[in-house]
C-alpha cells in the first residue's frame, strides 16, 4: 500500500518537472523570437504629485502582446531573461524605445514629466548600460533630466561596491536615478547617503493595508520623514484607493502612482494624459549639474 502510494508521488512529480521544463523552453523559444523580431511593447502608467494631482512622470513597462498568443507579463518573462543574460538586449531595446517615444512627445509638444524605465541588476554588473544610455539619449534627442532609471533595492545591494560607482557614471549623464521597490531590500540605510538617487519607490507591500494597518503607516511615515530629511523625494507605489491617497497625502508622502489612477496603458492612450508643454520647456533644457 504505502509502495504503491510512493510510487504513484513519484510519478506525479517527474510528469510535473518535466512539464516545468517544457512550458520553459516554450517560453524561451517565444521570447528569443520577440527580442530577434521587437515584438515587444513600452505600456506607461502615469506618476503623480500627491500636493495637486499634477502628472510628473511616466514609468515604462514592458508587455508581450503577439497576436494570437496569451498576452505575457515581465513578472513571468522577465526572471527567464536575466538567467539566460539576454535581459542586456532587453534592457536595450527599452532604453531606446523610451527615449525615442519621449522625444516623439516632446516633438508633438506634449508634456510628459520624465519617463522612467526599469534596470535590471544584470545591467549593473554587465557593463555598457551607462554608455547605452548616453547613445540612446544622444541618439533621440531626448533631453537627460527627462529620463529616470529604476533600480531595485535588492538589485543594488546585490552589486555591493559595483553599484555606488555604476550610479555615479549614469548620474554624469545627468539623468535621474530612483530606488525601486524600497523596503524590501533587507539592507543597510547608510547606502542613501552615498548613493546619488534623488527618489524612493516604497514598495507596494507596505502601501497595500494603508491606513488600517498601524505598522504599515508607521513604516511609510519613517520612509517618508527620512526621504525629507536626506532630500529624496518619496512616492508611493500600488495606491489603489482613495483612502490609500488621502492618507499618503497627509503625511506629506510626495508622489503615488497605482490602480486609483491608472494601470499601465499603451502609448496611445498614456497620450491623453500628457499636458502642453510650456513654451519655456519647448526647447530642451540644460541638464543640472550632476
Ligand atoms: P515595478 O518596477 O515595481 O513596477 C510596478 C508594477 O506594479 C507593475 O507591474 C505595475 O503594473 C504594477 N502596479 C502598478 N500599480 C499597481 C496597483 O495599484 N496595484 C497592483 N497590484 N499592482 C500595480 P508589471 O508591469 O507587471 O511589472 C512587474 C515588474 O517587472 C516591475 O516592477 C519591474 O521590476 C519589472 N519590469 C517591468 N518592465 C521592465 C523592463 O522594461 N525592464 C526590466 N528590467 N524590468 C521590468
Ligand atoms: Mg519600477
Ligand atoms: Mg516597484
Ligand atoms: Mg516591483
Amino acid at each position: 500500500q504505502a509502495k504503491r502510494a510512493g510510487r504513484g508521488v513519484y510519478r506525479f512529480y517527474t510528469e510535473s518537472l518535466t512539464t516545468a521544463a517544457q512550458s520553459r523552453l516554450a517560453l524561451d523559444t517565444r521570447l528569443r523570437r520577440a527580442l530577434e523580431n521587437k515584438e515587444f511593447v513600452l505600456w506607461y502608467q502615469p506618476l503623480y504629485r500627491l500636493a495637486d494631482r499634477c502628472l510628473i512622470g511616466l514609468e515604462a513597462l514592458v508587455r508581450l502582446n503577439q497576436p494570437g498568443l496569451p498576452p505575457i507579463g515581465p513578472a513571468e518573462f522577465i526572471p527567464l531573461l536575466e538567467e539566460t543574460g539576454q535581459i542586456t538586449t532587453l534592457g536595450a531595446w527599452v532604453t531606446q524605445e523610451a527615449c525615442r517615444q519621449g522625444r516623439a512627445w516632446l516633438d508633438e509638444g506634449l508634456d510628459f514629466g520624465r519617463i522612467a524605465i526599469n534596470l535590471s541588476p544584470q545591467e549593473i554588473r554587465r557593463g555598457q548600460t551607462d554608455e547605452r544610455v548616453r547613445e540612446a539619449l544622444e541618439r533621440s534627442g531626448l533631453p537627460a533630466e527627462r529620463l529616470e532609471l529604476e533600480l531595485t533595492e535588492s538589485g543594488l545591494m546585490e552589486q555591493g561596491e559595483r553599484a555606488e560607482a555604476f550610479l555615479h557614471r549614469l548620474r554624469a549623464l545627468g539623468v535621474r536615478l530612483a530606488i525601486d521597490d524600497f523596503g524590501t531590500g533587507y539592507s543597510s540605510l547608510a547606502y542613501l547617503k552615498r548613493f546619488p538617487v534623488s527618489k524612493l519607490k516604497i514598495d507596494r507591500s507596505f502601501v497595500r493595508d494603508l491606513p488600517a494597518d498601524a505598522n504599515d503607516a508607521q513604516l511609510v511615515q519613517t520612509m517618508v520623514s527620512m526621504g525629507r530629511n536626506l532630500g529624496i523625494s518619496v512616492l508611493a507605489e500600488g495606491v489603489e484607493t482613495e483612502a490609500q491617497f488621502d492618507y499618503l497625502r497627509s503625511l506629506g508622502c510626495d508622489a503615488a502612482q497605482g490602480y486609483f489612477f491608472s494601470p499601465p496603458r499603451p502609448a496611445d492612450e498614456a497620450r491623453h494624459w500628457l499636458r502642453p508643454l510650456a513654451a519655456a520647456q519647448a526647447t530642451p533644457v540644460q541638464a543640472e549639474p550632476p
